[in-house]
């Protein structure tokens, strides 16, 4: 064996410490054969949706499902809950995606785009009155850019009758979203959840299902599998369309309630230390600077610094790290070189962070 690398990078990452115990117990206990039809796996089904619902803040008339994936989530949106128009925040690879989805879905898809490592000035957003959804990506995962909660609140309070939507992956259980201000929210577990990939989690309110059943009536051609209807009709019942990731469902719902033991508030100021110690850190240093300049853009959960030393490469940064054992990320796409991607999820102590600031002083 290899000795135990730790991950700080930001999708997949290190899983929650707690997470090979709770997936040890699902495959000695049988939960890799159970049916899920079985009363079983509806127990799991409520406690995971239960223990999601407390550290989410997540209003009981908000409705949760599973998927394979963000990515599926993306289209499932669009092709459950939109006919013609949608609005778009660009600034990174992921909201990028999803705006390429709806275009490949024939939607006249329009956009606020501003470049990589950059925030939004909402109030430059040119969203047209018919608009039927706004998607909005909380935290960018390939820039380390985070849009305030404040600016998603202003979204919905100027543009009342569009769905707002927020891909949340990389934010999820930091940001503190409020529910009553959004109309569905998604994440996928292998980042700030600490979970093997393969699961994605959907939540969304009766807006978004009105507009489906609106659209459905209309004679809209609704997807077969993970139709909105189908889904809520088998989550009503604590089941899924098709045979589910039934022990990442499991491990999701005990990583969750180990979540809330420590209280959400807890990882919230240790996320905000972890990454004040980091950007300090960036700022000061000979050889780095934090790629994002604007400070309230900055995410706390993917930090970004630009390499500034010619002699330096992301390559070599990473080598460097990794023989302390530390694995972070490189830059996304042509940023690859230049750039490193660091992870600050729930996961990762502060012991491994003051580890990783003492090696970067080295630098
Ligand atoms: C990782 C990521 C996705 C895609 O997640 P998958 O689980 O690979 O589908 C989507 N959006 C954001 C912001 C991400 O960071």
């Amino acid at each position: 064996m290899k000795n135990k690398r730790y991950y700080l990078t930001p999708g997949p990452s290190e899983l929650y410490f707690t997470a090979a115990e709770h997936m040890q117990y699902a495959l000695r206990n049988d939960l890799g054969s159970i049916s899920h039809r079985s009363k079983q796996f509806q127990e799991i089904f409520q406690f995971t949706t239960a223990q999601l619902r407390q550290l989410l803040n997540i209003p009981s008339s908000y409705h949760i499902v599973f998927t394979g994936s963000a990515t599926e989530v993306w289209q499932l949106l669009l092709a459950n809950c939109t006919e013609q128009s949608t609005y778009h925040f660009v600034n990174g690879s992921f909201s990028s995606r999803f705006y390429e989805f709806a275009k490949e879905l024939n939607r006249n898809a329009q956009k606020l785009e501003v470049p990589f490592g950059e925030g939004f000035d909402i109030s430059e957003a040119n969203i047209p009155a018919e608009t039927e959804m706004i998607c909005v990506t909380q935290n960018e995962t390939s820039a380390g850019t985070c849009m305030p909660v404040e600016d998603i609140n202003t979204l919905r309070k100027e543009h009342p009758e569009a769905l707002l939507v927020v891909d949340a992956v990389s934010a999820v259980p930091y940001a503190p979203i409020d529910f009553e201000q959004i109309d569905s929210l998604f994440f996928s577990v292998q980042k700030g959840m600490g979970l093997p990939a393969g699961l994605g989690v959907w939540i969304f309110n009766d807006r978004c299902v009105a507009r489906f059943k609106a659209l459905k009536e209309k004679g809209q051609v609704v997807p077969p599998y993970h139709a909105m209807d189908t889904m809520l009709k088998n989550a009503e019942k604590h089941m899924t369309q098709a045979t589910p990731n039934v022990i990442g469902i499991y491990t999701l719902g005990k990583v969750a309630e180990d979540m809330n033991r420590r209280t959400v508030e807890v990882i919230r100021q240790e996320t905000v230390f972890k990454a004040a110690t980091i950007y300090g850190l960036l700022e000061r240093h000979t050889k780095f600077k934090p790629f994002v300049r604007e400070e309230k853009h900055r995410s706390q959960t993917v930090i970004v610094a630009d390499i500034i030393d010619e002699d330096y490469t992301a390559a070599t940064v990473i080598e460097k790290l990794e023989a302390h054992g530390i694995v972070v990320g490189k830059g996304y796409g042509e940023f690859k070189d230049k750039q490193i991607r660091i992870a600050n999820f729930p996961t990762h102590s502060k012991e491994i962070f003051y580890q990783l600031a003492d090696v970067l002083e080295t630098l």
